[in-house]
């Protein structure tokens, strides 16, 4: 059992999660001289994601330079550090408990912290085979992209030579980008979604690569032993098929990773998965703030990195001059199939701005026509949306805030 160390310390913002919108958060944090700022990171290093991402895009728009994902890291890790934060690495938040004190697991011991405010930055993980559904053996060399990459960038292990990759988001990408720097060649990229999930150019990117693409496939299922040795599946005409590969790298459909919250006492938002937010990204516990890829899986750093100092701006606010939260909230909803959530899901009626200025709208499947958004018989917005499933797809939030609808916001397709 590892010893309870016995210690009373208090801080101004604890953060949970030094990754990029951590990290920029307790940076902009310090800039604004809130107090003393805290990172709690459960890994070795800070950096979050992009530490292991040996590949580019990073970086682009906040440094206007082209970077690989562990140099992107160690920038937003040594600005932070240049800035006052204090990183505590090797420290993994167990507890959330009610008004910012914080459970706290170390090598040196368990212990508590309290925090006069909180903010939960911890990231995404791609959903797992099982959570899937993908049927057949349980051969080793079934790995996601981040574990790939941890495998390949951090510890130049090689585990497949021929793997398939099941996905075609840009994450599945980054594992093509992954596999050829130890010069591992994916024989086929698998899509259980009728087209190419990453936008279309990408698609060529496979025909020059010549790797096939199959899209709508059904009943995708592990074929081996010890080690993976075919995947079969139904393709989109109706055969079944049956590819020779020595590995499966399952990749993306991001998940909040939000286990600290489980039987936890913020409230949870069944469609992101990840805490109930107002628009200044409060919790349901007004102690509690939320940013980055935990709010809704899942963004390019350059954007959480953005939410991670904007968030903090509204924490120094409410510091400043005290929550709002109050003075009445609205809720933000969807009934709309074609809608898996939005986000934030709360409005704060107190008047108070520097707010999102954005409603975020999780896709079940492509949307065309006309989407609204209504309290009542009132219509606060309408306007036309042509896009597709994991896009970044978002509707202006400000008119609907400034509007302090007395009754639910329920945004869906019109006919
Ligand atoms: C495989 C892959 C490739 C990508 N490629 C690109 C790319 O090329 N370009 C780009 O712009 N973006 C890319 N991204 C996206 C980018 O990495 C993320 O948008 C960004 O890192 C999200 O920042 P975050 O702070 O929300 O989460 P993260 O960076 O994931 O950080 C979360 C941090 O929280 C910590 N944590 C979690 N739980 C706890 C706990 N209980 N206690 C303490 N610490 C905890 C984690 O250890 C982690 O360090 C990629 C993502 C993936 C997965």
């Amino acid at each position: 059992m590892p010893e309870q160390i016995a210690t009373k310390e208090n801080v101004t913002v604890a953060v949970v999660g030094g990754g990029t919108a951590g990290l920029a958060l307790a940076s902009e944090l310090m800039r604004l001289k809130v107090g003393k700022v805290v990172v709690l990171e459960r890994e070795a290093e800070a950096g979050g994601v992009p530490r292991h991402c040996g590949h580019y895009p990073f970086g682009l728009r906040e440094y206007a330079r082209l970077m690989k994902g562990p140099d992107y890291a160690k920038r937003n890790r040594e600005a932070a550090a240049a800035l006052g934060v204090d990183i505590r690495t090797g420290t993994t938040v167990t507890k959330l408990h009610p008004g910012g004190e914080l459970g706290l697991s170390a090598s040196a011991g368990t212990t508590t912290l309290s925090a006069d405010r909180v903010v939960l930055c911890t990231g995404v993980r791609e959903s797992s085979r099982a959570e899937r559904f993908i049927g057949g053996d349980r051969p080793d060399g079934i790995v996601s992209t981040g574990a790939l990459q941890s495998m390949v960038y951090l510890e130049g292990i090689r585990p497949f030579r021929q793997p398939i990759i099941l996905g075609s988001e840009l994450v599945s990408f980054s594992a093509i980008q992954t596999c050829q720097h130890l010069g591992i060649r994916p024989v086929a990229m698998i899509e259980e979604m009728d087209r190419l999930i990453a936008r279309r150019p990408l698609g060529l990117y496979l025909l020059v690569k010549s790797m096939p693409l199959y899209t709508g496939i059904t009943n995708p299922r592990i074929i081996g032993r010890e080690r993976v040795e075919a995947m079969n599946f139904i393709d989109r005409t109706g055969q079944a098929k049956r590819i020779a590969a020595d590995g499966v790298i399952v990749s993306g459909r991001f998940r909040p990773e939000s286990a600290l919250m489980r039987d936890g006492h913020l409230e949870v938002d069944p469609g992101t998965g990840g805490p109930v937010i107002d628009q200044f990204g409060r919790c349901s516990d007004p102690a509690y703030f939320a940013a980055g890829n935990l709010l809704r899986p899942a963004e390019t750093s350059g954007f959480c990195r953005q939410e991670g100092i904007e968030t903090a701006r509204r924490v120094a606010h409410d510091l400043e001059r005290g929550s709002t939260v109050d003075q009445g909230v609205v809720r933000i909803r969807t009934a709309d199939p074609a809608l898996r959530f939005v986000v934030p899901q709360r409005i704060d009626l107190s008047g108070a701005t520097g707010g999102m200025t954005h409603l975020y709208l999780g896709l079940n499947g492509p949307v065309r026509g006309t989407m609204a958004a209504t309290a009542g018989a009132e219509t606060l917005w309408k306007g036309r949306l042509n896009t597709q499933p994991v896009r970044r797809t978002r509707i202006p939030l400000d008119g609907i805030v400034r509007a302090a609808p007395a009754q639910d916001v329920v945004v869906g397709r019109r006919a």
